[in-house]
């Protein structure tokens, strides 16, 4: 079977940028193989959408993080209903490196954010089922864009507080919200994986009932620490915020605050995209040249004994790139 033609690509173009969630979802799917063919058909898209041109604007593109069990599910879903609520179109995307490795999911295969799932305004895409490690950078960029190419103006990137991922999706992202829960003794969390150093916004949450104490001090706490950093963009003073996603107080002010950041990053925000974009470039790169590697008939048995020694202690990691390399190029 050949790749999908110009044809078909136009045909999903069409069926995203009218906004069709089962169409958006299959790209999404699309974008997230690393099979040779899908890859093709995902650029034949990308090239169609680019040439239908009449795309919206581009969303304001927001990274969560936060530990297993501060409440991010039910923030994101939360803040999104309060979105539509404003008269927004929320997109949620999972960022999950534990389903990538083929372990079970750490943000949970349970039906997440139902409520919001069932909502025609929004777009609920749960956490990739697996795939090749690596690539997460650019299939997460990819599904942004379809997302904003369907017309939602907010796209939630949500990750795991693992560090990578979270590194990874700041490069995706306008603007990096850490959720944090009240307490978590003397050690801020997020401040020791270095996650604070990026956040824009931390959101205190569970602030209430028996936990509103303690979440007015770790308000107080994270205020602190932020005060003593650098701003993580240009331009904006980090805020921090306390809300309740299980009683759905606090989200206005969070909203608020990230209209704010969209005006004064307004000036600012077209160059970092630039950068950002030629970021995800060569990390799309470096991944397709991997794999050709990999798959070539004379370098990828190579890699293979090349692996060993490095393993071994035999060949020194730099080495065995540059053996690699020359095995790659040799012929070509
Ligand atoms: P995630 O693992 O970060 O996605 O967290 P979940 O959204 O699954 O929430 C973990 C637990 O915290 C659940 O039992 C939630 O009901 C609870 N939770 C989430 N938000 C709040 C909140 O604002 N207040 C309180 N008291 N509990 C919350």
């Amino acid at each position: 079977m050949t790749a999908p033609g110009a044809g078909a690509a136009a045909e999903r173009a069409r069926a995203i940028l009218a906004g069709d969630r089962r169409a958006l979802a299959r790209a999404v799917t699309l974008v997230e193989s690393t099979r040779e063919r899908d890859r093709a058909a995902a650029d034949a898209l990308f090239a169609a959408l680019r040439d239908t041109g009449g795309a919206p604007g581009p969303a304001l593109r927001l990274g969560v993080s936060g530990a297993p069990g501060v409440g991010k599910s039910t923030f994101i879903e939360a803040l999104g209903l309060r979105l539509i609520e404003e008269g927004k179109r929320p997109a949620v995307l999972a960022v999950d490196p534990s389903s990538v490795r083929g372990g079970g999911s750490v943000l949970g295969d349970k039906t997440r954010m139902a409520e919001l799932s069932r909502r025609a305004e929004a777009f609920v895409r749960p956490s990739p089922s697996g795939g090749a490690a690596g690539g997460i950078a650019r299939r997460t960029g990819e599904a942004i864009v379809l997302c904003e190419a369907a017309g939602f103006d907010v796209v939630v990137v949500e990750t795991v507080g693992a560090g990578q991922s979270e590194i990874a999706a700041r490069d995706l992202v306008d603007i990096f919200l850490l959720l944090v829960a009240p307490g978590g003794g003397d050690e801020l969390q997020g401040i020791k994986r270095g996650i604070v150093e990026i956040a824009d916004l931390v959101a205190v949450n569970k602030n209430d009932g028996a936990l509103a104490d303690a979440a007015m001090r770790t308000l107080a706490d994270y205020r602190a620490a932020l005060a003593l950093q650098r701003p993580a963009t240009p331009g904006w003073t980090p805020r921090v915020l306390a809300c309740s996603a299980l009683e759905r107080r606090g989200l206005g002010e969070i909203v608020r605050a990230l209209d704010a950041f969209a005006a004064a990053t307004r000036e600012t925000a077209g160059a970092r995209r630039s950068a950002q974009a030629v970021a995800w470039m060569w990390a799309d790169l470096r991944e397709r040249l991997e794999a050709r590697l990999r798959a070539d008939a004379a370098a990828g048995p190579r890699a293979v004994e090349v692996e060993g020694d490095v393993a071994a202690g035999r060949l020194a990691p730099g080495a065995g790139a540059r053996l690699l390399l020359e095995a790659f190029c040799a012929g070509r």
